[in-house]
């Protein structure tokens, strides 16, 4: 594959790490790996905790690959989405040589990543509607370009005819990273089906959002087999504890019925959320929402009001093209009711001529 190339060169010739687990083995009497013999008594004994978790747990990937429509080989998974980004970064890019782009505004990992690993990163200006470049894109000399899709903060979507155009400019240049993190939420804007044509496609997912886990630390990587295997080089050999693997592996076979089920709740939620903000004095401008959050532009600024009354929201005021913007994650019906009232109490009180 081509993309193998792209890789560091260091990660190329690189060998990866030989765990007990992944050498494998047949036997009833285990002593190759230090692990305690005894299973302490826990609430799942089946798990048992005394040995060390599978490298990639096979039901867990099978579970994910079904999930998606794709194939085993197409799947890594990883702590979090967060580290995925992390993975991509330090299996692709040569530090104080390789660059990134990013699209700001956009989720902030991606560059932190990147400058922790000593990797430029190129921040591409969105246009006048927050969408990605599309045309620089094609022509930035980098290994990733990080699209975010839903876009967190604004909730922008790719333009998956424009992904594919980019994709063919960027063949065995870079890697599109597209950040899926809220797929679930817009299901029809994903570019999985692309990752079959275009082996330079990547895609991010997590079961921290729409699958209600952040606390379970897991997320994946779907992508051409060639970019698996060269990730699967550098990720830790344990990366996935077993019972994050076990409980990941039934919200994805037995539990995915619930997982569409809050997913359309947040939704209508959303939805409702929206049409109260939009006939507000106070609200300048709303954002697409497309994810499990809406991007608000107020007239004035009205995050510290708003915390004082302990409704903790996400201000993004200090960046670039969003002044005065608030993220509000969308909650339950009781929690926006009462950030809604939050809001509407202040702009009242406040607001006067600038509101009208
Ligand atoms: C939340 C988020 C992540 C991180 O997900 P984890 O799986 O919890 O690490 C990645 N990308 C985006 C855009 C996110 O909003």
């Amino acid at each position: 594959m081509a993309t193998t190339q792209l890789a560091r060169q260091c990660v190329q010739q690189l060998t990866p790490y030989q765990s007990a687990r992944r050498i494998g083995g047949h036997g009833h009497i285990w002593l190759n790996a230090n692990e305690s013999p005894d299973n302490i008594d826990y609430p799942n004994p089946e798990q048992r905790l005394n040995r060390y978790p599978e490298f990639q747990p096979p039901e867990l990937i099978s579970a994910y690959a079904n999930y998606a429509n794709i194939t085993p080989d197409q799947v890594l998974a990883t702590r979090g989405a967060d580290e995925a980004i992390d993975l991509l970064i330090r299996t692709y890019c040569e530090p104080g040589q390789d660059r990134v782009v990013i699209n700001p505004p956009t989720y902030g990992m991606y560059a932190i990543s990147a400058q922790t690993f000593g990797v430029e990163v190129v921040e591409q200006p969105v246009d006048v509607n927050f969408d990605p470049d599309y045309a620089a894109l094609a022509k930035i000399d980098a290994k990733l370009i990080f699209i975010c899709s839903p876009n967190n903060p604004t909730g922008n979507l790719i333009d998956l005819a424009k992904l594919e155009v980019l994709a063919l400019a960027q063949q065995d240049k870079a890697l599109i990273v597209v950040d899926e993190a809220y797929i679930e939420f817009s299901a029809q804007a994903s570019a999985i089906s692309r990752l079959s044509q275009f082996d330079n496609i990547v895609i991010l997912r997590t079961l921290s959002k729409a699958f209600a886990l952040a606390g379970a630390r897991c997320g994946f990587v779907l992508g051409n087999a060639a970019v698996i295997q060269c990730l699967s080089k550098v990720i830790a050999p344990y990366p996935i504890p077993t019972p994050v693997a076990k409980l990941a592996e039934l919200v994805l076979t037995r539990q995915l019925a619930s997982m569409k089920q809050r997913v359309e709740a947040l939704n209508q939620q959303r939805l409702a959320f929206k049409q109260q903000l939009e006939v507000l004095p106070g609200v300048e401008y709303l954002f697409n929402a497309t994810g499990n959050f809406i991007l608000i532009r107020f007239k004035q600024e009205l995050f510290s009001a708003i915390a004082e009354k302990g409704i903790v929201l996400r201000n993004f005021t200090d960046k670039a093209r969003l002044e005065r913007c608030i993220r509000v994650s969308i909650g339950n019906p009781q929690e926006m009711a009462t950030t809604l009232e939050a809001i509407r109490a202040f702009c009242q009180a406040t607001c006067g001529e600038i509101c009208l």
